[in-house]
């Protein structure tokens, strides 16, 4: 059976930290799919599409990497494209608490799939998106934060 994972997230943007938990999960997976959520009432700070594009350059030479959008609940996006593993990632206690609650619900909704989670590197524990949409907002330097390629346009855009 393969293996397929959805890394469920509003990667708005994509961080080093979103970057890492792939890469690490490339050897345990056939197959990843980092879902963008989309949310109706929620326009998001980059475009969807945006966000999309640079994710699928990032991971351009990944085959076992696809990006899709989707809308609604995670387990029917998982079910959709076969796949019985949900992939988040763990910094600290609070993100501990607000996981545990969500793969729970998922879990009653459907029992066969199964939410595997990987702790960030120590030097990424700080870093979110919001973080650095708060680093965008005052004109500083993300460079740190995100790939370069997602650096590199938002210094254009500036
Ligand atoms: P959401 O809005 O669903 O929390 P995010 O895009 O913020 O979406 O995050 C997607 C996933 O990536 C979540 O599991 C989150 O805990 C994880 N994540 C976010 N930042 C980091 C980081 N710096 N290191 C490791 N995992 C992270």
């Amino acid at each position: 059976m393969n293996k397929i994972a959805v890394f469920p997230g509003s990667f708005d943007p994509f961080t080093i930290g979103h970057n890492s938990i792939v890469d690490r999960a490339i050897a345990l997976f056939d197959k990843i799919i980092i879902a963008i959520g989309y949310n109706d009432s929620k326009q998001g700070f980059f475009p969807i599409e945006k966000r999309k594009l640079w994710i699928e350059h990032i991971f351009k030479n990944q085959p076992s990497v696809e990006v899709q959008i989707y809308n609604g609940l995670t387990i029917d996006f998982c079910i959709s494209n076969k796949s019985n593993f949900i992939l988040r990632g763990l910094r600290t206690s609070s993100d501990f608490e607000y996981e545990r609650a969500i793969a729970q619900v998922n879990k009653l909704l459907n029992s066969n799939i199964e939410t595997i989670y990987m702790l960030t590197l120590p030097e990424h524990t700080a870093i979110s998106s919001s973080l650095v949409r708060e680093v965008i907002k005052y004109k500083g330097d993300t460079s740190k934060f995100v790939p370069k390629i997602i650096a590199d346009e938002i210094k254009k855009m500036m």
